[in-house]
């Protein structure tokens, strides 16, 4: 690094100590830092982004690198750090998860080109060209590949709330109403990296979207009030999409037209103007999709486990994608199951047919395997952020996408489902484009543009000149040194090259007079002496040279030209390249189903509009898959029968029978069900689910100072107050985090809502057995068992699940099975059997009047020598003098008491 690689914003050599406020380069600095006050601002000097003042102290803190101290400003030396530019995504990588916003402030022109324009003092152009923000990322270093990265923007209009979202990266466009009680779901599905919101909404801590925002504070960026305005919204959404009315995007709501303007004005602003390619916006109806709550979400460890990981998620499990389209697509629809039957249907059929179709399911998996991100390339293509690998990314999908679609289109015995056959017509390549790439870029070409070198041999006659000008002077050079040593007679003789001085002759020391002298006929200019060598250069390596400096640059210029063709080329399709990339993405996702489903003997469920949930021989999805693993025990199938005159079941059983493991599994053949997959059961039927909810296990919600009973009300208060007949709900062990008799009310009061209320579907797990006695009163309740089997007084799970209530609790066996001390579960029986009995007697009053907990001390059985020593004990501590005794009197005493209390021998 040289110093003028690293200069200041105070001018010159950053040796002198400059008045920095009046330096042109600081006084673009301050623009830029005025403009984005709550960005740290990237300013481009040279081959460094360097950060200054408060900014470079921080960033140097959050990034581990130098600060060092430059020119001066106002007396004081300013603060600077700087990334190299090369790698400045892994910087802004991390600052962004650190939840960062960065303006990148860059040099808009050469310094060459600013001499040319203001002379000698003139400084080089800097503007703002990009604010970098967790919701407008396009670097695969930056993104994680199977994951959208959306940008979301909340607005309230009209009494209701919009919600648009945008992936910038794959250029996907979501808009949707989520009424209010709905707002956490949506939320939850889209996961946005980052939430624009105004201001008073997110400041709003009482107000009714405070609950569904609280898990978003974090992603939030407020915006004042005024960005959401529906009119203005209305027109940049019109300009955008080149259309005189928004109406061909469906009915939208005053609030989604606002989201959607208040997103598309921060992705202008963020990219200062440059647009990526945007899909038209796609509407989510209210009641398209099954809504699943932030706890549901969370509870059933949809995408990631309650500790955070994706690994033992069922996403982790059932992705079987091999592109990270296919990823994203997959994780989009276990984010959003569906309610219409014809698409679940449609879906269905396409896993059916590769299911049994192996053979094109495998060719199918082989064309996908390694396919190149289309969605993203095209991305940061249509931002002028892409480059050569991008191109070949494209025509490699292109051309991936070719042989697919020859696969599918191979005659058959059955034909092709509905869905399979939109796909393989999105596969038909845009006119030939991808023989053009193929042709054009070589085969591994290099990220960026600037690089060279990425257009292949052959493909453009004018470059081939130059190229192969650029190798003949190179064969020159090489020739030449051979003719200086001959000439000369200095075998040691070099031609080198560096980027200070260029080409140039060196020798050693010792030889460097003969030369300077010139005896050979040629004129060895002198051009610099080391210690180790002496420099010359002639005319005529100075020729070649220029005539290398010139083919390459006339090279470069024109492998610019051409990659700006290829881009136009490509981005000229990009509307067939999108839906080219939707396809391939599409039939990853039937096939990673069905890969699934052969390996792990998945079934086709059946969707209805019916208000049961039938299935047979479940299993749960994930534990079924760890216990193979881990011991080959087999996992033990059960039925689940839900219905109109049965909804809601009571299960009991002792801990570790696999209550929770029930309730889960029933739930996540649903979402699979709805989402289109096939289910780890025998059978399976559901009625449609419009909601679903889980309140299950407990975890202190410290984070939001909120204790696990008031975490436990919470949620159980969403559910019955958004629970509908269509809904499912699964309730594990409600009031446990309170006194038994308040537990054992709030849950017996929850199961009456319930089945009399909300009248949905419900599995509830309970170790109140008291609870069964409901099933006596309410029609559409059975009660169920977990079955255990007793042999020689311990426990055996069966893990299956029977009609009937438990009989007691088997927790102190479980005790046992923990390795509790033997005399303290003899205790613990004890106590056991006379609460029993209490409870047996009636009233609450009897329970807790029998109940020997508090009294167990007085009960304890005493030594007998104990007994009778006492009141004589008694009269020999009564009569102690302390004051009297020595020392060792004192202990005397002691051991005498001991003797006394049986505890030493006489
Ligand atoms: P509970 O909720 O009754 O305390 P869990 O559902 O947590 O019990 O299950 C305890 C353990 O039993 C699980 O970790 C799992 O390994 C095992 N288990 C649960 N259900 C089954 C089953 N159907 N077949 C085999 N093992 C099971």
């Amino acid at each position: 690094m040289t110093e003028t690689d690293r200069g200041t914003p105070a001018g010159g050599g950053g040796k002198k100590a400059a008045p920095a406020a009046d330096t042109p380069v600081m006084a673009q600095y301050r623009r830029a830092k005025d403009d984005y006050p709550d960005c740290l601002i990237f300013f481009r000097m040279g081959d460094f982004f360097e950060l200054f003042f408060e900014d470079a102290v921080e960033a140097s803190a959050l990034l581990g690198i130098a600060l060092t101290k430059r020119g001066h400003n106002k007396g004081e030396p300013i603060p600077m750090a700087g990334v190299p530019a090369h790698s400045v995504d892994e910087y802004l990588h991390r600052l962004i998860r650190a939840g960062k916003r960065v303006a990148m402030c860059d040099q808009l022109e050469t310094p060459a080109q600013a001499k040319a324009r203001g002379g000698y003092k003139a400084i080089v152009n800097r503007d703002v060209t990009r604010v970098v923000t967790p919701g407008t990322l396009t670097e695969d270093t930056l993104l994680e590949p199977g994951t959208n990265n959306y940008l979301a923007a909340l607005a309230v209009a009209g009494g209701g709330l919009g919600l648009a979202a945008a992936d910038i990266s794959t250029g996907e466009v979501i808009i949707e109403s989520p009424g209010a009680t709905d707002l956490g779901s949506a939320l939850a599905r889209l996961a946005p990296k980052e939430l624009i919101c105004p201001e008073a909404l997110l400041g709003d801590r009482e107000g009714a979207h405070a609950a569904a925002l609280a898990d978003w504070q974090t992603a939030a960026t407020p915006l004042p009030g005024s960005r959401f305005d529906s009119i203005n919204a209305e027109r940049r959404l019109k300009a955008l999409y080149g259309v005189a009315s928004l109406d061909g995007f469906g009915a939208l709501s005053r609030a989604e037209v606002a989201a959607a303007g208040a997103l598309v004005d921060y992705i202008g602003l963020t990219q200062r103007g440059k647009f990526p390619r945007l899909a038209p916006p796609r509407r989510r109806g209210e009641d398209t999709v099954m809504q699943i709550d932030a706890a549901t979400w969370r509870n059933l460890e949809l995408t990631r486990t309650l500790s955070g990981e994706r690994q033992g998620s069922l996403l982790a499990l059932i992705d079987k994608t091999l592109t990270s389209a296919g990823g994203r697509l997959l994780a989009r629809h276990l984010a959003a199951p569906l309610m219409a039957m014809a698409e679940i249907d449609a879906r269905l059929d396409g896993v059916d047919c590769l299911v049994r179709d192996r053979a094109l399911r495998e060719e199918a998996r082989a064309e996908l395997k390694g396919c190149p991100d289309i969605e993203r390339a095209l991305g940061r293509l249509s931002l002028g952020r892409g480059g050569p690998r991008d191109l070949a990314g494209v025509g490699a999908a292109v051309r991936r996408a070719r042989s697919l679609a020859t696969a599918l289109g191979r005659p058959r015995a059955a034909p092709l489902p509905d869905i399979v056959v939109r796909a393989a017509g999105a596969l038909r390549e845009p006119s030939g484009l991808g023989d053009l790439l193929e042709q054009a870029l070589t085969p591994d070409p290099p990220l960026f543009n600037r690089d060279g070198g990425f257009i292949a041999p052959g493909y453009h006659a004018g470059l081939d000149e130059q190229r192969a000008l650029r190798d003949e002077s190179r064969r020159l050079i090489a020739a030449l040194q051979a003719r200086y040593r001959q000439e000369t007679g200095i075998a040691g003789l070099k031609i080198k090259h560096n980027n200070v001085l260029g080409y140039f002759v060196e020798v050693t020391p010792t030889h460097a007079d003969a030369l300077a002298t010139d005896p050979h006929g040629e004129t060895f200019i002198h051009r610099q002496t080391l210690a180790s060598a002496v420099r010359f250069t002639t005319v005529e390596l100075g020729e070649l040279e220029r005539a290398i400096a010139a083919a390459a640059e006339k090279a470069a210029a024109i492998e610019t030209q051409l990659f700006d063709q290829l881009c136009a080329d490509v981005l000229a399709q990009s509307e067939p390249l999108g839906a080219l990339g939707g396809a391939l993405a599409r039939i990853d996702v039937l096939a990673s189903h069905a890969a699934l489903a052969e390996a792990r003997r998945y079934v086709r469920p059946l969707v209805d509009a019916s208000g049961e949930i039938e299935i047979a021989g479940g299993r749960h999805p994930v534990v079924e898959a760890n216990d193979r693993a881990a011991d080959g025990a087999e996992f033990v199938a059960n039925d689940c029968r839900l219905g109109e005159d049965d909804r809601l079941w009571l299960l009991t059983g002792p801990n570790m029978a696999g209550k929770s493991t029930f309730l889960r599994q029933n739930a996540l053949i649903v979402i699979l069900a709805q989402m289109g997959a096939f289910v780890p059961a025998e059978r399976a039927r559901i009625g449609a689910v419009d909601r679903l909810f889980s309140r299950v296990g407990a975890a202190d919600d410290l984070a939001r100072g909120r204790s696990t009973f008031m975490v436990e009300m919470v949620e159980t208060a969403a559910i019955l107050h958004q629970a509908t007949p269509r809904s499912f709900v699964i309730l594990d062990e409600i009031g446990r985090g309170t006194a038994t008799y308040d537990g054992l009310s709030i849950a017996w009061a929850t199961v009456e809502h319930l089945h009399e209320v909300c009248r949905c579907r419900a599995l509830f797990a309970t170790h109140y057995h008291e609870l069964t006695a409901l099933a006596e009163r309410l029609s559409g309740l059975s009660s169920h068992a977990m079955r255990v089997r007793e042999w020689e007084g311990r426990i055996v799970f069966l893990h299956e699940v029977a009609a009937g209530a438990a009989d007691r609790s088997y927790g102190v066996h479980v005790a046992r099975l923990a390795g509790l001390p033997e005399s303290l579960l003899d205790r613990a029986e004890e106590v056991l059997e006379s609460l029993e009995k209490g409870a047996r007697n009636g009233t609450a009053d009897g329970l807790s009047g029998e109940l020997p907990l508090f009294t167990a001390a007085e009960r304890k059985p005493r030594a007998p020598a104990r007994d009778k020593a006492e009141p004589a004990l008694h009269q020999a501590l009564q009569e102690i003098e302390p004051d009297t005794l020595s020392p060792r009197q004192a202990l005397e005493l002691i051991y005498d008491l001991k003797r006394r209390l049986g505890e030493l021998p006489e």
